[in-house]
């Protein structure tokens, strides 16, 4: 479902020709093409005009990655604005409470709830090895019931036993009981849909809500539906609490654009899509996934990205060589932790030293944690430059400023001191050894 912008934006980018950083020109004349892109691939306005704004500043003034064209350096901008609206990280269904976990599966009729269901509870069972119960609560489609139980046979999961005439909540309460007292993980509940959002069934969903109390409320909307889909979150959403969006039909050609929609106008995490009839037919929703899809520009994501480690790999020899002839001051170990965090862990300098495998562990071994790392910078980033260059200036009370203007503790900032002190005393070490010249050979 997601071709539509790819073709359409391929021709923008390659128009970009100029060298040196983003002109503001050239990206507001691209940003334009992407806006009619998006509007076409049905993403609702305002998520539209957000996008645009974010991406464009983004954008203007950043310098061209040696080796990558402009064209191609937008294109990267734009899909990191894609994954950040999308979510950035993936979030799964959470079963992390006590068994029974209660699952509320709702959204209208047709969506591909009860379909979802099935599909949620194989996995689960399958994939996880979880014990799971499946309850329709849907007395009003006519076979709904019944269509449970037969998905229950196809794919191995226990139905709850079908009681003519039983209302909604007192199947939940069934349900939950039997889910207790058999020793299940998860029960799953397969609300009834109508063909439109009203009062009746948003009440009667409420009411099961309301004496389940479910760990997660996923809400199944048809992805071919475009921006009906996200009002009709927007509703459930207010009315129910929703904790996470699977959207169905995502094999169709619908235009891909709800997806951004959604997780941007709903604030809700997409967490499944679902790509099929077939029961195996269920994907975890990955923002990144998504965004190369939508622009189909996956080869030059990864070109760019490519492009960006080789400058972060001159940095880091750059680095090197400071470590080595022993200057090695809080500004470099600021740039240190700045490419940690872009790394998602230990690399940069380091990652560079073969053999250095113990100092790699003693050095990162406490601090690999993002935030900690984020406040490290911060607090590097609360000092003046003198103070970088010469710790032996800070003061107990010059400590105390430095920890409120990084919203950090006078602790962390002794931490963070100690470690540099650490760090350096290594560093002289290795070079006076000449273990560091040797160990870095062709870098010197
Ligand atoms: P409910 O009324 O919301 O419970 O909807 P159903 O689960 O009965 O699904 C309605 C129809 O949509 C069925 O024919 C399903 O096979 C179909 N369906 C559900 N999910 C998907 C999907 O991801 N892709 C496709 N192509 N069809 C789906």
């Amino acid at each position: 479902m997601f071709d539509g912008l790819t073709g359409k934006l391929g021709d923008v980018f390659e128009r970009l020709k100029r060298r040196g950083a983003l002109s503001e020109s050239d990206v507001q004349a691209v940003m334009r093409e992407v806006r009619v892109a998006l509007l076409e691939a049905d993403v609702a306005l305002p998520v539209v005009k957000e996008f645009i704004t974010k991406a464009g500043e983004k954008a203007v003034g950043q310098e061209v990655l040696r080796s990558v064209t402009p064209g191609q350096m937008v294109v990267k901008i734009v899909h990191d604005q894609l994954v950040e609206m999308l979510g950035a990280e993936p979030e799964p269904v959470d079963l992390n409470a006590p068994a029974p976990v209660p699952i509320l599966m709702v959204g209208l009729q047709g969506s591909g709830k009860t379909t979802t269901t099935g599909k949620l509870a194989r996995r689960l069972t399958q994939r996880d090895k979880k014990k799971v119960l499946m309850a329709s609560l849907d007395v009003h489609r006519p076979a709904a019931q019944e269509q449970l139980r037969i998905l229950g046979e196809q794919t191995g999961v226990a139905t709850l036993p079908i009681v003519a005439g039983e209302q909604p909540v007192s199947i939940a309460k069934r349900a939950m009981t039997v889910g207790r007292l058999q020793g299940y993980d998860v029960v799953m509940l397969d609300t009834a849909g109508r063909l439109h959002v009203d009062e009746a069934l948003m009440a009667e969903v409420a009411s099961v809500h309301d004496l389940v109390q479910p760990h997660e409320v996923l809400l199944v909307v048809d992805a071919m539906t475009g921006q009906d889909a996200v009002n009709v979150a927007k509703a459930f959403k207010e009315r129910v609490g929703v904790t996470g969006i699977v959207m169905t039909r995502v094999d169709g050609d619908a235009r891909g654009g709800a997806a951004l929609s959604m997780r941007a106008v709903t604030g809700c995490p997409i967490k499944l899509l679902g790509v099929g009839e077939k029961m195996d037919a269920l994907e975890d929703f990955h923002p990144q996934r998504i965004a190369g899809r939508i622009l189909g520009m996956g080869d030059v994501v990864s070109l760019v990205e490519k492009a960006a480690e080789t400058i972060e790999k001159d940095e880091a020899e750059r680095l090197a060589k400071k470590m080595a002839k022993g200057d090695f001051d809080l500004d470099d170990m600021a740039a240190q932790l700045r490419q940690l965090r872009k790394l998602g862990g230990l690399g940069g300098v380091m990652g560079l030293l073969p053999g250095i495998g113990k100092m790699k562990k003693q050095l990162a071994g406490a601090n690999i944690d993002e935030k900690q790392l984020a406040h490290q910078e911060a607090i590097i980033s609360s000092m003046t430059k003198k103070e970088r260059k010469d710790i032996k200036l800070l003061n107990a009370s010059r400590r105390k400023r430095i920890a409120a203007g990084s919203g950090t503790t006078v602790q962390e900032v002794n931490r963070l001191l100690k470690q540099y002190q650490d760090m350096s005393r290594v560093m002289k070490q290795m070079g006076k050894s000449g273990m560091l010249k040797g160990m870095m050979g062709g870098l010197m």
